[in-house]
């Protein structure tokens, strides 16, 4: 693959980069999450209006019908132009294009990536985490509704959602993996209980989601009934990858910043400091040569697979990295920005859970990549 922008790509990062210069607020983003929300979502509708959003997306369902490489280009331009952070739950988009019927995907998609409907993911309960498989939601068909019971858990912007995709049981108690299915939720429907839970740093950023006899027309299945494992799979194969997620951009902004507080002169430039920058500075290119193997690959029409589990650690292994040498260079706790490098800090351990924990990353490799045994 040519690393270089072909003439259109070149004219079409200009154009963005007159666009982003022009829309990126002026103002920072706020430090709680109850009034960062109102401003992230607010930026994403003025992208999706400026028609940036869900570029490899077609147009049809609120998508541009470009490619993985100009999402690739989106990606490094916000991280460039300091932009806000999208909204973390793209990604539930790519199980409606590839398993939604004609009706769900108009009817689902533009608002979705429009960010004019939040939706969530319902996956996790609190006795199926990393053994998805052991999920109990139940869902039971009457007539022409499904009626689910159960309870989710760390459903990410639960509180802020109007949909969950979320999985349940059809099959038998015993059915594991077979007998999953998806649905689509809307959250207002009455059985619906969607209680938020509180994290360290005060923030409301998970809900847990109970379902008590909550009744949804039959169309609101995603796929076939059975069909769940391989939507779950579909969108935890887009949530892990590298240049999916676009964390990129954000781990060289963070680098970058670490770089001007030892040229700034808040920390001495010594042998100790120079190398854990370097370090780190390795770290992120090693990240960098990673996404642009995946963006060719994706550019050459290969979806994304189980080999995104080595995104997910080396993304992973990157942030609490420069989250480590952060706080190794910023001993003063009362050193101007220092609160902030810390919440960076503390959130960058949840990199090896969220998405599937880090062993359980190491597990797919072994198991579906290298071939070993369970
Ligand atoms: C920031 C964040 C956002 C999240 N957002 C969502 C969301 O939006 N929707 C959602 O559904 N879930 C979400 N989750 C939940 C997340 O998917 C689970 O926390 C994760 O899959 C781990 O499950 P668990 O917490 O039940 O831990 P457990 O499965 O109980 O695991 C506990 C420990 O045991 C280890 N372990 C378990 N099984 C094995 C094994 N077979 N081999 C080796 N080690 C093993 C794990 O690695 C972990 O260290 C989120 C979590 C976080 C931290």
């Amino acid at each position: 693959m040519d690393l270089r922008d072909s003439s259109e790509e070149a004219r079409f990062r200009a154009r963005l980069c007159a666009w982003l210069d022009e829309n990126v607020p002026a103002e920072p983003e706020p430090a709680t999450l109850a009034e960062r929300w109102p401003y992230l979502v607010a930026f994403q509708q003025r992208l999706y209006r400026g028609g940036w959003v869900a570029l490899s997306y077609p147009r049809e369902f609120g998508g541009q019908g470009l490619g993985p490489t100009e999402e690739a280009i989106l990606s490094e331009e916000l991280g460039r132009a300091n932009a806000p952070s999208l909204i973390p739950l793209g990604h539930l988009g790519r199980p409606l294009l590839t398993f939604g019927t004609e009706e769900q995907r108009t009817r689902y998609l533009q608002p979705l990536l429009s960010a004019t409907e939040i939706w969530c993911q319902g996956f996790s309960e609190p006795q199926a985490g990393s053994d998805l498989a052991a999920l109990r939601t139940r869902a039971t068909r009457d007539g022409a509704e499904w009626v689910l019971s159960g309870h989710k858990i760390w459903t990410s912007y639960g509180v802020f959602a109007d949909f969950c995709l979320l999985l349940a049981r059809t099959g038998p108690d015993d059915s594991r993996h077979r007998g999953i299915s998806a649905f689509i939720v809307p959250l207002d429907t009455p059985g619906v209980t969607v209680r938020p839970i509180v994290l360290a740093n005060g923030e409301e950023e998970f809900a847990e989601i109970h379902l008590d006899a909550v009744r949804i027309p039959a169309a609101n299945i995603l796929g076939a009934p059975g069909d769940g494992w391989q939507v779950a799979m579909e969108v935890v194969n887009y949530e892990r990858g590298a240049v999916e997620t676009g964390y990129l951009p954000k781990f060289e902004r963070y680098l970058s910043e670490l770089g001007s507080v030892v040229r700034n002169g808040a920390v001495p430039p010594d042998r100790a400091t120079l190398l854990a920058l370097g370090e780190a500075a390795a770290s992120v290119e090693v990240l960098r040569m990673h996404c642009l193997r995946t963006l060719s690959d994706r550019a050459a029409g290969i979806p994304p697979g189980p080999e995104s589990s080595v995104d997910k650690l080396l993304m992973t292994a990157v942030e609490q990295g420069l989250m480590r040498v952060s706080l190794s260079l910023l001993t003063d706790t009362t050193a101007p920005g220092r609160a902030e490098w810390f919440g960076r800090y503390l959130y960058g351990r949840a990199g090896s859970i969220y998405g599937g924990s880090a062993q359980i990353q190491r597990n797919i490799l072994a198991q579906r990549k290298l071939g070993l045994p369970r």
